[in-house]
């Protein structure tokens, strides 16, 4: 996966489970919200993990999401 994909699957899976989840509860469906609340947060710890620096393995935090190189090592990131 692409860091752009891995980006659009972060965004995608905050909102769109915050949404989903807000949604379910507003319906009093407690059962479905918690399914969705634990795949939100495989999610989103997948698309933190495709996230990584790739030459030094490090997440690059939340500003480092759009920077062009990482904060840590100085690494170019593979930004499209
Ligand atoms: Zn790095």
């Amino acid at each position: 996966m692409s860091r752009k994909a891995a980006k659009i699957l972060y965004f995608v899976n905050i909102f769109g489970g915050a949404i989903l989840f807000a949604g379910l509860l507003s319906f009093d469906l407690i059962g479905l919200a918690n399914i969705v609340a634990v795949a939100m947060l495989a999610v989103g710890m997948y698309s933190c993990y495709q996230l990584r620096c790739p030459a030094c393995g490090r997440w690059p935090g939340k500003g480092g999401m759009f920077a062009h190189y990482c904060p840590r090592c100085g690494e170019p990131l593979d930004n499209e």
